[in-house]
């Protein structure tokens, strides 16, 4: 998956165009700055590629889920629905709007399981946000039709899925906002760096001045711009755009070796009855980013991971016993550890966290591995890589 893996004169060049001129600063400085605006680039680039009208950098895939979720209007007490399973920055990003989370079980594509969804609604909630985890995606068909019928806002978080695409959609543009993360380790990366596309034109204009402290654009003296509501800094830099832009011009090649790479492993695998793969909704394409698969038992899960430890399988995530990726380690969530106060409609709304259990999750969860798939590897290094997973699993079974 990380793009960093294939760094090189692409990415450097851009770089230099932006170090040249010395404008590290995506607004203004119009003279200083020899034509290169490499944010505004990009954007365009990101609309054209995941074929919406509008798409806004941000700082971070965090900051994209915080702002997607600000001006799609969540906020105080309003409930956002999202998987067990996800990354820490889902719950944060709507925690951080005064909003609750309100976990649910994924199914076996490992992500929102629809009747989970459907069964959490109440008149509180605001919004769903599917997150596409390790390369594949939710049933968008499923969740549209949902969240069409309650009237939700329905966000994907396609940070770990960039490329990955639904009936011949890519993802992130299905909902009526998508997110993506360029941090250092996902398949497109800038060091720091996320996006929100939408083809809601207010929901643009709402993220370019919430982006940017509220300033409306409007003009070319900052000094003099006015502020329509309050915002923050959630603002990307020149220098990151500007790798950014290098990168995503490589995500069909990245793609590409990703797939490749990915059926090496996969056809491997299969060759064993009592290795089954996460369910890919009919119509989807993943972004081959990781190879899913799920062993019979907790008790073999947990042996063949640690044999792939020993034997030098990097990279395969167990994440029934990882701290970022599921419910089941989140004490911090689940005790409320917060450097602030955190509002009573917040407390109440998380008490649920201390006696709901979920079975389900934990089900898929046990019995799954994750191994992310390399851009470096050598077909040498696939094969031999394909032999020791097959090995170490037929000796654990
Ligand atoms: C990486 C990631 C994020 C957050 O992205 P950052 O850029 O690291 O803030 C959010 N959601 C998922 C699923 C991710 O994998």
């Amino acid at each position: 998956m990380p793009g960093f893996e294939l760094f090189g004169d692409l990415e450097r060049n851009e770089l230099n165009d932006v170090l040249n001129t010395g404008v590290l600063m995506r607004y203004g400085f119009d003279g200083m700055r020899q034509g290169h605006w490499k944010a505004k680039e990009l954007e365009t680039t990101l609309e054209n590629t995941f074929q919406v009208n509008h798409a806004q950098l941000v700082s971070s895939g965090t900051a994209a889920i915080s702002v997607a979720l600000a001006v799609a209007g969540v906020g105080a007490g309003d409930e956002v629905i999202l998987p067990t399973f996800t990354f820490v920055a889902s719950f944060e990003a709507v925690m951080m709007l005064g909003a609750i989370p309100v976990l649910v079980d994924i199914d076996d594509t490992l992500t929102l399981c629809p009747n989970a969804v459907e069964n959490a609604i109440t008149p509180k909630t605001k919004a769903i946000m599917v997150v596409h985890m390790c390369g594949s995606m939710g049933n968008m068909d499923a969740l549209k039709t949902i969240s069409n019928k309650h009237n939700l806002v329905l966000l994907e978080d396609a940070c770990q899925a960039i490329g990955a695409t639904y009936k011949g959609k890519p993802l992130g543009s299905i909902g009526n906002l998508g997110c993506f993360s360029f941090d250092f380790v996902k398949t497109i990366t800038c060091g720091e760096g996320g996006a929100v596309i939408t083809n809601n034109k207010q929901y643009y204009i709402n993220s370019d001045q919430f982006s940017d402290h509220g300033h409306d654009h409007i003009g070319s003296d900052r000094g003099s711009e006015t502020h329509p509501y309050l915002g923050y800094n959630f603002r990307i830099s020149e220098l990151h755009a500007a790798v950014g832009l290098a990168q995503i011009k490589r995500l069909p090649e990245f793609l590409e070796i990703q797939k490749k790479n990915y059926n090496i492993l996969r056809d491997a695998l299969s060759q064993i009855p009592e290795v089954t793969f996460r369910t890919v909704p009919e119509g989807g394409e993943e972004n081959y980013s990781f190879l899913n698969f799920f062993l019979p038992s907790l008790e073999i899960t947990t042996k063949v991971s640690e044999k792939f430890k020993q034997n030098g399988v990097d990279a395969c995530f167990h994440y029934y016993n990882n701290n970022w990726h599921y419910i089941r380690k989140w004490n911090h969530l689940k005790d409320l550890k917060s450097l602030f106060p955190i509002s009573t409609e917040v407390k109440e709304g998380l008490e649920y966290l201390k006696t709901k259990t979920f079975q389900k999750s934990d089900d898929y969860i046990a019995r799954n591995l994750s191994c992310l798939i390399k851009l470096s590897w050598t077909d040498e290094d696939v094969n031999a890589r394909a032999n020791k997973m097959v090995e170490a699993i037929k000796l654990a079974l």
